[in-house]
């Protein structure tokens, strides 16, 4: 039992992507290779992204639903050169935040030395 980075409660923790995973599946299907790369150790190809236990299930789903936002409305379209402006509203600054949160929190919890972060 761990902590829960957003809503604090101690429970079982999901394994939590620290960056979307929707980004990682864009990455593999538009790599050359087909296959994506850890900065840890370039020569290893890896499946997926960095993924850690860090939210709790509630807050999780919370996430996933500004995922599927962003990357249903904005990110796809946009990278399928069928949309090239959007709307700022309410879903797109949650997903924006929650990103932050995880990539601050994440470095801050692990970056001992100030430079490293490690997302992959
Ligand atoms: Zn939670």
């Amino acid at each position: 039992m761990d902590k829960c980075r957003l809503c604090g409660r101690e429970t079982v923790l999901e394994l939590s992507h620290i960056l979307p995973k929707f980004i990682f599946k864009y990455a593999k299907s538009t790599s050359l290779t087909g296959h994506i790369r850890a900065t840890e150790n370039p020569n290893r190809i890896v499946q997926d992204g960095k993924k850690v236990p860090f939210l709790c299930k509630e807050c999780e789903t919370l996430f996933s639903g500004w995922e599927s936002y962003f990357s249903q409305n904005i990110f796809h379209p946009y990278q399928n050169d069928e949309k090239v402006s959007f709307n700022y509203d309410y879903r797109l600054s949650k997903f924006l935040s929650s990103v932050s949160f995880r990539v601050l929190l994440y470095s801050f919890e692990n970056d001992k030395d100030g430079f490293l972060i490690i997302l992959f």
